[in-house]
C-alpha cells in the first residue's frame, strides 16, 4: 500500500506539470516563440521524469520475478570500460576525472543485464552527486576470496543517519539534488536487489564534505 500510494505522489507532479501546461496551450496558444518553447522544455523534461521512473520499476519488477542466474560469465572489465565511457558523456560539462583500474580476468557468474544496471547506477550516482572538477574512481578487483566493485567519490557526502535508509525505495538524503539531476529515488534499491541475487552485499561509507564509497562485494562461489 505504501508503495503504490509512493509512486503515485511521484507520478503526480510531472503529471500536474503537463496538464497545467496542455490547458493552458488549448485554451490560449502563447504569441511569442520563447514563452512557447519553456513550455515545451518543461513538459519534455517532466515526461523524461515519468519515463525514468516506468524504466526503473520494470527493472524492479523484473527482478522480483525472473528466476536468478547463475551460469551465465561476464566479463565485468569489459562492461566497466562502456560504462565509464557513458559516465564521461553523462558528465561531460561537469568537467570531472573519471579512473577505472580493473583485474581483467576476474569474471562473475551472474546477469549481465542485472549487473548492468547495478554497476550504471553506482557510477552515475557519483557523476550527478559529485560537483564539477571532482574525481571518481571505480575499481575491480580481488580482496582476499572475494570480488570488489567500488565507486569512490570526492563529492558532498551523505549524513550518517541517512546511510542505513539510502537503499529503500524512494528515500533520498537530498530531495532537490536529486530532482535537478534526475533522479527516480530508486536507484539504490536496484543496487541492492541486485546485489543480493548475486549473493553480494553492499557496504556505503560517506562522510560529509569530504565524499562517499560505494563497494560490492561477491562471494567466491560467484567468481569464475
Ligand atoms: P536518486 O534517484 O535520488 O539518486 P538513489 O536510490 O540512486 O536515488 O539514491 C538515494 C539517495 O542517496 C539520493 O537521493 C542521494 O541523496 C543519495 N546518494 C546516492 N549516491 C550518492 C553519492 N554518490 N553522493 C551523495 N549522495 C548520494
Amino acid at each position: 500500500t505504501n508503495f503504490v500510494s509512493n509512486v503515485s505522489h511521484e507520478m503526480r507532479s510531472p503529471l500536474t506539470v503537463l496538464t497545467g501546461y496542455l490547458e493552458m496551450f488549448s485554451d490560449n496558444a502563447p504569441k511569442d516563440e520563447n514563452s512557447f518553447k519553456l513550455g515545451i522544455n518543461n513538459m519534455y523534461q517532466q515526461a523524461m521524469r515519468m519515463q525514468r521512473l516506468v524504466t526503473d520499476l520494470l527493472a524492479l519488477s523484473k527482478m522480483e520475478t525472473a528466476p536468478i542466474e547463475h551460469k551465465q560469465k561476464v566479463d565485468v572489465a569489459t562492461l566497466l570500460l562502456t560504462l565509464k565511457e557513458n559516465a564521461e558523456v553523462l558528465g561531460k560539462e561537469k568537467h570531472q576525472t573519471i579512473t577505472l583500474e580493473s583485474d581483467k580476468k576476474l569474471k562473475l557468474r551472474g546477469n549481465i543485464d542485472e549487473l548492468h544496471s547495478l554497476f550504471a547506477n553506482l557510477i552515475n550516482n557519483a557523476v550527478r552527486y559529485t560537483q564539477e572538477n571532482g574525481n571518481i574512481k571505480i575499481k575491480w578487483k580481488k580482496k582476499g576470496d572475494e570480488a570488489v566493485f567500488s565507486v569512490k567519490d570526492d563529492g558532498p557526502g551523505i549524513a550518517a543517519q541517512h546511510i542505513p535508509h539510502l537503499t529503500e525505495r524512494f528515500y533520498r538524503a537530498d530531495i532537490d539534488r536529486s530532482r535537478e539531476s534526475g533522479g527516480t529515488g530508486l536507484g539504490l534499491a536496484i543496487v541492492k536487489y541486485a546485489i543480493e541475487r548475486h549473493d553480494g552485499r553492499l557496504a556505503i561509507s560517506s562522510s560529509l564534505d569530504k565524499g562517499s564509497t560505494f563497494s560490492c562485494y561477491f562471494p567466491a562461489q560467484r567468481i569464475s
